[in-house]
């Protein structure tokens, strides 16, 4: 029996390769940033080549790390930044210009021309998406719409487009697979979720030919082997996800009703429905969460501009602390918020409100307010958006939402996820291993090569750090009248 799964965490800032031993326990973990191109006003690219280099050499630098060989490695998972566009010539293997980032706005204004020829309605039908620049999709037809030769190209085959995913597997295997998993291709806005397949017509709306788009594969199979000549070893590729489905499947979040929610700058959250693709009423979105063996689960996933990043802004423009984790002991020498509400509308107002122009607030100030009564209210803020995420979510859904998974850097602030559960009347769970990500993938990978033998064997791996317990005599039910009756004034 090998001894390790190693995970590959293509991020948008770093590569990164982690190794967890038959335990679940991270053994060895390396890390290399790679270069962020800003050429234009709202246009983020990376450099393909250099994620590959990197994230070659933090492999190899792991398995040193271990003091172990590659022989050893039972199998690879991937967990990769979504989205972000990439296209190659199949001939050179060379990307024929800079990957596009998911953060990349550049295609805004075709959205907005199909968003007037009023195809909104049909990309969500068929994806579970928002028509955005965000998604893949217009990102390969701005690509394409370069030159006359590049379209050329791309009719006759010559081309290939792949998420980070697709890419690195292309490089591990010296070319001679390319593909991508359901997970990242729920992403494209090509990929119709409901009959898992590449759709003709989107296809043809976007004007991106089929024969570049990679073969679709389950999250959890051996999909491939790693090419000797690039690797040294002939190891199983048996797990891919993108990051959030990755860090869902590592939270074992696999029934549905359950969420994870990531308290990052911004927050990240995904609940899993099952076997049900559902359709958001509040613009969220429709996701693939996996496919394992034959069986597809969906998950609907909605974010937040602003949660880490107020407790920043109170670090760095009010000035009210001086490093992030300082908030909690401000915002708990008070009991209360004194009748403080923050609404945190710093970049707009996301689910369910849509208002891009609404401007944040600080409302219920009298001679007795301090800091700490604005910090509290900062940190109730964060917990407020992120219920109503969860409470939308639900309503989207029809389940009944039963716990919530936390990680993320603000996630080690007992104070907000005590907040947390109290405002949502349920456990708040935070594990030990915050490397969610990462051992999500792994957790898929091992699954694939029976390194682990069932789901349960990784749930006896898994630990919590602390259960948030809603409170006895919680204020709850006054925070969100006070929020409810406030948040209208700004919107
Ligand atoms: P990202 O991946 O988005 O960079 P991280 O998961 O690293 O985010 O978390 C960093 C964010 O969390 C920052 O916005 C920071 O202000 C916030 N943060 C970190 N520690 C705490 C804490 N103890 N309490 C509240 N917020 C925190």
């Amino acid at each position: 029996m090998k001894s390790y799964i190693l995970a590959i965490d293509a991020g948008t800032t770093s590569s990164r390769a982690i190794l967890f031993d038959k335990k679940g326990t991270k053994i060895a973990t390396a890390q290399q940033e790679f270069q962020q191109y800003f050429p234009q006003n709202g246009w983020v690219e990376h450099d393909a080549e250099e994620i590959w280099n990197t994230q070659l050499k933090v492999i190899k630098e792991v398995v040193q790390q271990a003091n172990t060989s590659l022989e050893e490695i039972a199998a690879i998972g991937i967990t990769n930044q979504r989205e972000t566009t990439v296209v190659w010539n199949k001939k050179t293997g060379v990307p024929v210009g800079k990957a596009i980032v998911w953060q990349d706005r550049r295609t805004s204004a075709t959205c907005e021309t199909l968003k007037q020829e009023g195809k909104a309605d049909l990309f969500v039908q068929k994806t579970g998406l928002v028509l955005d620049a965000y998604f893949s999709g217009t990102k390969i037809k701005w690509i394409l719409d370069q030159s006359n030769e590049l379209r050329q190209q791309a009719k006759e085959g010559d081309l290939a487009f792949g998420t980070i995913d697709s890419w690195l597997i292309y490089k591990l295997t010296a070319g001679s697979k390319h593909i991508t998993d359901v997970t990242n291709a729920s992403r494209t806005l090509l990929f119709n979720i409901h009959e898992l397949k590449w759709d003709n017509e989107l296809m043809t709306l976007l004007d991106v030919p089929e024969k570049m788009m990679p073969e679709v594969v389950s999250s959890s199979e051996i999909v491939a082997h790693t090419d000797t000549g690039v690797l040294g070893a002939a190891i199983p590729i048996s797990g891919i996800a993108g990051d959030q489905q990755a860090a869902l499947f590592g939270q074992l979040c696999w029934n549905e009703g359950e969420v994870k929610n990531t308290y990052g700058t911004g927050c990240f959250c995904i609940m899993n429905t099952g076997t049900k693709a559902v359709q958001s009423k509040n613009k969220m979105l429709t996701t693939i969460a996996w496919k394992i063996g034959d069986q597809v689960e969906y998950a609907i996933e909605g974010s937040i501009f602003v949660a880490g990043a107020l407790v920043q802004w109170l670090r760095d423009q009010l000035r009210l602390i001086d490093s992030a984790p300082e908030v909690e002991t401000l915002a708990s020498s008070v009991t209360d918020n004194g009748g403080v509400t923050f609404i945190p509308a710093l970049t707009g107002l996301g689910a369910p409100y849509w208002n891009p122009n609404a401007t944040g607030a600080i409302i219920g100030l009298t001679r007795g307010t301090t800091d700490a009564h604005i910090a509290r209210a900062a940190l109730e803020a964060i917990a407020l958006r992120s219920m109503e995420i969860i409470v939308e979510m639900q309503k989207d859904a029809g389940v009944q939402f039963s716990s919530l998974k936390v990680d993320g850097g603000a996630s080690n602030n007992n104070l907000l996820m005590q907040i947390q559960a109290d405002l949502l009347n349920a456990e708040v769970v935070r594990p030990k291993e915050t490397e969610t990500t990462a051992m999500g993938a792994a957790f898929l990978a091992g699954l694939a090569v029976g390194f682990w033998s069932s789901k349960d064997e990784i749930k006896t791996m898994w630990q919590e750090d602390k259960i948030f317990h809603p409170s006895a005599d919680n204020d709850a039910k006054k925070i969100i009248e006070m929020w409810n009756n406030r948040i209208e004034k700004v919107h």
